[in-house]
C-alpha cells in the first residue's frame, strides 16, 4: 500500500487492497448502484452514487464511506468490484 493511500484512508473502517491506482477512473457513467452483500451474514445494502464527473477509485471509496460503508464480519480487504448488471457493481471483499 502507498504512502497516500495509507494517510487519506488511515480511518477507513477497512482496508483498501486493490490493484488498480486510485486515481483510475472506474466509472464515466452519472449514476452507480454498488451493492455491499454481506458475505457472513446481514441485510444487503445498495449505495448509490451520482456524479456529472468521471468517478476514480478515491472518488468511489471516499463516498462509500461517507455514506457508511462498515464490514460487519473480517473480511476486512476491499480487493474489487465485480459488474453485476447495468451500473450495478458488487463489492468484493477478502480476509
Ligand atoms: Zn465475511
Amino acid at each position: 500500500m502507498d504512502q497516500e493511500l495509507e494517510s487519506e484512508f488511515e480511518d477507513a473502517p477497512f482496508t483498501i487492497s486493490l490493484d488498480e491506482p486510485l486515481d483510475t477512473v472506474f466509472s464515466h457513467e452519472p449514476v452507480l448502484y454498488i451493492i455491499h452483500d454481506r458475505c457472513c451474514g446481514g441485510v444487503k445494502k445498495i449505495y448509490i452514487l451520482r456524479s456529472s464527473r468521471p468517478i476514480t477509485y478515491r472518488v468511489l471509496i471516499r463516498q462509500l464511506i461517507r455514506q457508511g460503508l462498515r464490514p460487519r464480519c473480517n473480511h476486512l480487504f476491499l480487493e474489487g468490484l465485480d459488474v453485476v448488471g447495468y451500473q450495478t457493481y458488487a463489492l468484493s471483499f477478502g480476509s
